[in-house]
């Protein structure tokens, strides 16, 4: 049976798109780039229990870097660091992917690792008045797709 529905999940890996699983913008627990690392922030990173924290900048649909909780290794609450001084420190990379991109493609980047395991999934805006803009919409991990493929959610410790 587990088989079977490995099967018939790999092969609707195809037909499913990236914006289908992702876990949508709001739901997103980011931390704005202006932000203190104080013990208030801190209490909340930990509590959140993601590993990859977003950061963005001006608004939610704008992400900008990304936090691991290990950057926080050598950061003391008392110090009141601000995460701009962490971002530009690491630098870490974000990793975009269209809407419309397919989960078999979504995993094959996963795959190939050089990207890390998480992806933001964004669109371009072209309502409204103004010039068309990428718009941040949701983000997807490697445990969303095999989650599809092996139909079943995966607990997370
Ligand atoms: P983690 O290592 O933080 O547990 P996973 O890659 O195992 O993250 O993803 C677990 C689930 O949590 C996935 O559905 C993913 O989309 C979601 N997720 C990951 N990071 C965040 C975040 N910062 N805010 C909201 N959801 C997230």
């Amino acid at each position: 049976k587990d088989e079977v529905n490995i099967i018939s999940g790999a092969l609707e890996l195809r037909k499913k798109t990236v914006a289908e699983v992702m876990t949508k913008i709001e739901d997103v627990f980011m931390l704005d780039y202006d932000a203190i690392l104080d013990f208030e922030t801190v209490s909340e990173i930990m509590k959140s229990g993601y590993s990859r924290i977003p950061v963005y900048e001006d608004n939610r649909n704008n992400i900008v870097t990304m936090l691991y909780i290990k950057d926080l290794a050598f950061v003391d609450p008392d110090d009141n660091t601000p995460l701009k001084t962490l971002c530009q420190f690491y630098q870490n990379p974000c990793n975009f992917v269209f809407e419309d991109v397919t989960l078999d493609v979504m995993f094959r980047i996963f795959k190939e690792g050089n990207k890390g395991h998480m992806a933001f999934v964004h669109r371009v805006n072209s309502e409204g008045e103004g010039d068309p803009f990428y718009e941040t919409i949701g983000l997807i991990t490697l445990e969303d797709v095999i989650e599809e493929l092996i139909q079943a959610e995966i607990m997370d410790e």
